[in-house]
């Protein structure tokens, strides 16, 4: 592939400002902010085509989420004065305090899941690769649940987009938290396959899912596949993840690839806790285009977590030239 080969699609959302959430009792500063992907996108947008974001009807949303669900993030974002924290354990349907509501929380949600479909269908009309650099991100957020900063699932949302186009679709989720939220969307559908490499939960979030022995169930047994890892891996443990993920990919055989891509893998990220350095992900890059873009003609890549800003540029900067073959 060439430099010319990839296409960017934006939004950050400028307006949508989540300013803080409870972190062990305390009120603490929300890293979910335009900030954080402000260097990339700069840098990406200066050296690749940008195509704009469509507006695509809500419908694409309710294939995904629960009408009472996506009521709720409409609801609460017209009525709410200033920041609201949600109430958990069953008060509102979010199930962490990291995902305040605010007055543009619905439109900025909406916005992101809009970004992601028009990458997604210009991938599918181009056979060309697109970066989405979109926030909220959405790997988190359930059918009827949202949380861990995300609202709607776009990577959930546009796999049903492709679905409806008769494709199958894999979903390599690169965060370093586990996608609760998409595995619980697809965990008894065969037609999506759930890959993730991420943090182990027993330490992490979630916490409470992403597991080996989350395999899927009936039809879709054995299309979820979670490789969870200890905190503080390398690039020698992650490599040797991603290629168990990769071979899961090929033997799937999908039409189309998505890569949830969480930059929160940086040894730099204040959140995430894996070791990786910026020019690890030149590898990590060259590798999924080595062994899936042979085979797999339809590629988007979707920016999920990552809060370090300088670290998610360099990131970014280094997986795309790794898989675009581009030379140090
Ligand atoms: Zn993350």
């Amino acid at each position: 592939m060439s430099n010319s080969d990839l296409f960017i699609c934006s939004d950050l959302n400028e307006d949508f400002i989540p300013t803080k959430e409870i972190d062990n009792g305390r009120f603490v500063r929300n890293p979910e902010r335009p900030l954080r992907l402000k260097y990339v996108h700069n840098y990406m947008t200066k050296r690749f085509e940008s195509i704009s974001p469509e507006k695509f009807s809500e419908e694409w949303i309710l294939k995904v989420h629960n009408e009472k669900y996506y009521e709720y993030i409409k609801r609460k974002s017209a009525e709410v004065e200033g920041e609201y924290i949600p109430e958990v354990f069953f008060v509102d349907p979010i199930f962490d305090t990291g995902t305040p509501i605010l007055r543009s929380s619905y439109d900025a949600a909406v916005k992101a899941v809009n970004a992601v479909l028009t990458s997604v269908s210009y991938v599918l009309e181009n056979k060309r690769p697109v970066y989405s650099i979109s926030r909220p991100p959405g790997h988190h957020a359930m059918r009827n649940y949202g949380g861990g900063y995300c609202y709607f699932n776009n990577v959930a949302i546009a796999a049903r987009y492709l679905n409806s186009k008769g494709l199958r679709v894999a979903i390599l989720d690169i965060d370093f938290h586990h996608g609760n939220g998409t595995q619980d969307i697809f965990y008894d559908d065969p037609s999506v396959l759930y890959v993730s490499i991420h943090g182990d939960p027993r330490k992490f979030f979630p916490w409470y899912s992403g597991y080996e022995d989350e395999i899927g169930t009936g039809k879709a047994e054995g299309t979820n596949l979670n490789i969870p890892l200890p905190g503080g891996s390398d690039k020698r443990i992650y490599i040797e993840a991603l290629n168990k993920a990769i071979g899961k990919i090929l033997s799937y055989g999908p039409d189309f690839l998505i890569v949830s891509f969480g930059t929160d893998t940086h040894i730099e990220d204040p959140v995430g806790k894996f070791s990786l350095l910026s020019e690890d992900y030149r590898d990590i890059g060259s590798l999924i285009s080595a062994t899936l873009c042979e085979k797999i003609t339809m590629i988007c890549i979707v920016q999920e977590g990552g809060y370090n800003p300088r670290a998610n540029l360099s990131a970014a900067r280094n997986f795309f030239d790794g898989f675009l073959g581009v030379r140090s």
